[in-house]
């Protein structure tokens, strides 16, 4: 399979690329171009260990730009598109939405349109897919009592970016619905892992502890999130691949739900286990309490049954372990979070 994956610089998407290459050379000789735009959060080194020997391209550019589309399915002869380019940050699509609107809803159509062309040209291929990765977030906010999201809960997009999420999965339907696309929509609850930009609350919450600076929860650190180490999202989207059917979707839990200020609490006790010389613990002391994010959702958690029972996939990772393989990825890799210059000086 010749695979078109977008925004693979970033901490998914690199996530993937490597996972593909390192663990599904099985499927025969490997072959992806990588399309990425390169904004704050995606780093082309983030591929640099692999680019040497494998069938990997990267492409520089925008998925709103049609005519770079068009080139690259047909050069390249694309079979199928694993689309994780976006504009993924809350905060900063409340600071300001017009790049989720852009990058989000007009990118998803503008390559899904190039896609549908492609493929009724070469006379719909019956192999080729379309595979959205989108995020729990779109189904707003549950009580603590709900039971959690499945494949047919009602959208309830609360934040600019969840609105913006679900309204390219909306346009994914369409485009199955009316052009028989092969498109499978994904959504998955919060990934932490390697490459994560640090403005997201795991590696902020680490890098800050092993820099002695203090954690900030929002609000009471109540919020409910489910979390999945990112190579089991991989995993997941390989064999939604390989098997999944078009026009279905699939909900990608890590069965790990927990409090925010619980999870931080968490992450301080294995950095001071890990980093045991570190002046400022223990890393508890750094934590403190600052304005909620407006209109914050209480609680996401994703029934993953769905994909369990159909293509046999679950989580391998357990929180603690997971969290564990992160630290140690941080603590060993500080030259690239040190090269991120753009990083905010102020996160919240
Ligand atoms: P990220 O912000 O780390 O990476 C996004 C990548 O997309 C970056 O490399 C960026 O350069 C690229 N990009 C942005 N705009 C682009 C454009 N116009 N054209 C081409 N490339 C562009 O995001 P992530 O956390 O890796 O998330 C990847 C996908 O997974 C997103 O669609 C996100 O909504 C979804 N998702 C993320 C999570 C999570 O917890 N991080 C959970 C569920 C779903």
């Amino acid at each position: 399979m010749r695979l078109l994956v977008t925004g693979g610089a970033g901490f998914i998407g690199s996530n993937f690329v490597h996972y593909w290459f390192s663990q599904v050379s099985r499927l025969g000789e490997p072959f992806m171009v990588v399309l990425d735009a390169l904004t704050y959060a995606g780093q082309e080194e983030n591929l640099d260990p692999l680019e040497a020997d494998v069938n990997l391209y990267f492409v520089q550019g925008d998925v709103c730009d049609r005519p770079l589309l068009d080139r690259i399915l047909r050069h390249y002869e694309i079979d199928a598109v694993i689309h994780f380019a976006a504009e993924s940050h809350v905060d900063r699509s409340i600071a300001g939405p017009a790049p989720f609107i852009q990058t989000n809803v007009v990118g998803t159509f503008t390559l899904l349109e190039a896609f549908r062309i492609y493929w009724e040209e070469r006379q719909f291929p019956a192999h080729y897919r379309f595979i959205h990765v989108s995020t729990d977030e779109v189904f707003g906010s549950l009580s603590p009592e709900s039971i959690p999201t499945t494949e047919s809960s009602p959208y309830r997009p609360n934040s600019p970016y969840a609105a913006s999420k679900a309204g390219s999965d909306h346009l994914v339907r369409s485009y199955h619905y009316t052009y028989g696309l092969p498109t499978i929509i994904t959504n998955a609850s919060n990934n932490y892992g390697p490459y994560q930009y640090p403005e997201k609350l795991v590696p902020l919450m680490i890098l800050n502890s092993l820099l002695g600076k203090p954690l900030p929860i929002y609000g009471d650190g109540q919020q409910i999130r489910d979390w999945i180490y990112v190579e089991d999202h991989c995993e997941a989207l390989v064999q939604i691949l390989l098997k999944g059917i078009p026009g279905e979707r699939y909900n990608i839990g890590g069965t790990a739900e927990i409090k925010n200020l619980a999870l931080v609490e968490k992450l301080c006790d294995l950095i001071d286990e890990a980093a045991p010389h570190l002046p400022m613990r223990p890393c508890r002391k750094l934590i403190t309490f600052v304005k909620d994010r407006p209109g914050h959702d209480r609680r996401y958690a994703l029934d993953s049954s769905k994909i369990r029972d159909e293509l046999g996939w679950a989580p391998k990772f357990p929180l603690v372990e997971g969290l564990n393989r992160t630290i140690t990825w941080y603590m060993t890799h500080r030259a690239w979070w040190e090269s991120l210059t753009s990083i905010p000086k102020k996160l919240y």
